[in-house]
């Protein structure tokens, strides 16, 4: 399942990244260059817009009706009967969406604060934009948010 989020929902692009969804975002795409781009690449396009311009086109269209990026993961979520697997958490790039690569931790020295060198020794890299990641303080406080919404979803289906 691949999606392309329209310019509205760039913090849910972002968390559907950060469960390892293939998920296209731009905040500088118009409605038809989304609506292009969905074509081209088989996505399905996340929106909050109704109306004439998506319906009608040659292409899936999920209408996202919550204004708050946790809800409106949920509901892509439950909608698709996407299945987040824990082990593919974090393995994209938030800002590009590209599978992040293992890096040695000897090419990060300089690349990252001296605090997170010292602690951390697995560190990946976007080979497109060249981010470095690891699992650091924000890696737990993002992945308790993300239990938060993934249990509230288990426990309303049950
Ligand atoms: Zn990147």
């Amino acid at each position: 399942m691949k999606f392309i989020c329209d310019i509205m929902l760039g913090k849910l692009a972002k968390y559907l990244r950060i469960v390892g969804v293939d998920t296209s975002y731009s905040s500088s795409l118009s409605l038809s260059q989304i609506i292009a781009a969905a074509a081209a690449e088989q996505r399905t396009v996340l929106t909050r817009r109704t109306g004439q311009l998506l319906s009608g086109q040659q292409i899936s269209v999920y209408f996202i009706q919550s204004n708050c990026p946790q809800e409106q993961l949920h509901a892509v979520i439950r909608h698709f009967n996407l299945q987040p697997d824990s082990s593919r958490f974090f393995t994209r790039c938030l800002l590009c969406n590209e599978l992040l690569a293992a890096i040695e931790k000897a090419a990060v020295a300089g690349n990252v604060p001296d605090y997170v060198f010292s602690t951390i020794n697995d560190f990946s890299q976007c080979p497109c934009c060249r981010k470095i990641y690891w699992k650091g303080t924000h890696y737990g406080n993002m992945l308790k948010r993300l239990e938060q919404v993934l249990g509230a979803m288990k426990e309303g289906t049950r």
